[in-house]
């Protein structure tokens, strides 16, 4: 690995310098080594996966830390919180040259766990484990995983399970969360500490007439389009509370995240949440709602003087979340559609289809390969409300009428998955693996490597729909 420790240089107040606490009895669950590869893991590094992946091994070039942070959680303020019970081991050059942190998930208590144990289950780390490729795959930012371990070590949840520990791959720990803290308890440090968030994530931003303002800018964009991509592909992240989003928009902090299955725009996978904060259909406004938070963290930078123009500046650019996400949003649907994105029909004709999924409870990923498939006769199959089916493909097929038709369904082919994490494929892998057996975790990660590509060999018949109506939903527990 060729080190290129950042961090280390913010004020010595941001973080905690410690050794993991590694769990007895650790063995091997899975590695991505295609992931390794592009880390530049030398050849030995390779072969102490393990040994890195549970906290035995760690590095001289860089010590082991944990980050302090803050943050709002379901809307409340929740003082300070930061890094309980993972650390950052390192943060390497990938063969673009570009930075990338490695951070050990279950790695011990620290000064941040508050009531925590510091440790992490089995079950959560293959869900995050899994949920980060498939993304990734998905040409969706987001953290991914090196690999993980697990152990004889008992950690005690809703029962007593078993601890394990992730070594997560991401772009950036800097989180919504970090300004928030800085504010309230360090306010001194937030000059630096922007500045050095501009340098290292958004150096183009320097040269801008406006530095803070062009950075600001961007995290927006980033974030309205990771928004829109996770509501395109279905994806509900459960707790998109601001330590939970960073400044690079890229996905974050899996907890009792789900792949929407029948659907339900006021879908609610995470079941601590009895508000619906974070459904489905809510993360846009809480996207914004987010960054509205940041923003007025960000007021201080100005000079009293300057501070009420400033403020004016923040607000005009947070305005431009709505429009820019909604420019995401309706290419992305309309590219899934097969439909031209300049036709002023296309959005409307996006919901009618997406409004005939959710009054017939159909499956969102097969809904858009059916269509992508031609199938529109096993669409209306589906269907009791036959007469708005005939309606939509009657529109739908005028707006087709006269375009490149090739070229729409070949851009359908790219953005529509076959294969996405429904909860009970993670459910079925988590359950042999806790008999070690990580066979099902291998297919998967194998399976959700292309989500795209059509493989017989691989799939399952589970794995390309609902379980039947009658089934109970896998009930995602929210402790990790
Ligand atoms: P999350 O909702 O997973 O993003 O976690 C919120 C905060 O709680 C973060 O500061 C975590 O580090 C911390 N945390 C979560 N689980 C534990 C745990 N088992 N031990 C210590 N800290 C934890
Ligand atoms: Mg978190």
């Amino acid at each position: 690995m060729i080190f290129n420790p950042l961090y280390p240089s913010l004020n010595a107040k941001l973080y905690h310098q410690q050794a993991p606490k590694p769990l007895q009895g650790a063995r091997a669950g899975h590695f991505n080594a295609a992931l390794a590869n592009e880390l530049q893991w030398t050849i030995e590094e390779q072969q102490d996966w393990v040994a890195i992946c549970s906290g035995q091994k760690t590095f001289a070039e860089f010590p082991p830390l944990a980050m302090v942070y803050a943050g709002h959680q379901f809307g409340q303020w929740a003082g300070q919180l930061g890094d309980g019970r993972g650390l950052l081991i390192g943060q390497v050059l990938d063969q673009q040259g570009k930075t990338i942190d490695l951070h050990l998930k279950g790695a011990g208590k620290t000064p941040y766990s508050r009531m925590g144990d510091g440790r992490a289950v089995l079950r959560s780390v293959i869900r995050e484990y899994l949920a980060g490729h498939a993304l990734n795959a998905l040409g969706i930012a987001s953290s991914n995983a090196i690999g993980f371990t697990t152990s004889q070590h008992a950690v005690q949840r809703e029962q007593l399970e078993q601890g394990a520990m992730l070594l997560r791959t991401a772009d950036c720990h800097i989180r919504f969360g970090h300004f928030e803290w800085i504010n309230q308890y360090a306010p001194e440090l937030l000059n630096e500490f922007t500045q050095k968030a501009i340098e290292w994530y958004f150096p183009e931003c320097l040269t801008a007439e406006q530095p803070i303002l062009a950075f600001v800018d961007q995290v927006i964009e980033r974030t309205a389009k990771m928004i829109a991509q996770w509501q395109l592909v279905g994806f509900a992240h459960g707790v998109m509370n601001t330590d939970n989003l960073n400044i690079t928009g890229s996905t974050l902090d899996f907890g009792p995240y789900g792949f929407m299955e029948r659907f339900r725009p006021n879908w609610i996978n995470n079941h601590s949440d009895h508000q619906g904060r974070y459904s489905y259909q809510n993360q846009p406004s809480i996207g914004h709602w987010n960054l509205w938070v940041w923003i007025n963290n960000l007021v201080p930078l100005a000079k009293a003087e300057d501070r009420e123009q400033f403020k004016q500046d923040l607000v005009k650019a947070l305005e431009q979340f709505e429009p820019k996400f909604l420019a995401f949003y309706q290419q992305g649907l309309a590219a899934k559609m097969g439909l031209p994105d300049f036709h002023k029909d296309s959005f409307d004709c996006g919901m009618a289809f997406l409004k005939i999924m959710q009054s017939e409870q159909l499956d969102y990923t097969q809904s858009f390969l059916l269509l992508q498939d031609k199938q529109y006769r096993a669409i209306q199959d589906d269907c009791l409300n036959t007469r708005q089916v005939e309606n939509f493909l009657q529109q739908y097929h005028t707006i087709r009428e006269n375009q490149d038709t090739q070229q729409l369904d070949a851009a359908m082919r790219l953005v529509n998955p076959r294969y996405i994490l429904r909860n009970h494929m993670a459910q079925t892998a988590i359950e042999a693996a806790q008999r070690d057996d990580f066979s099902e975790v291998e297919r998967l990660f194998d399976l959700l490597a292309q989500p795209f590509t059509h493989q017989p060999e691989r799939e399952r018949p589970a794995d390309l729909a609902p379980l039947p109506s009658d089934v109970p939903d896998v009930m995602v527990s929210c402790s990790s």
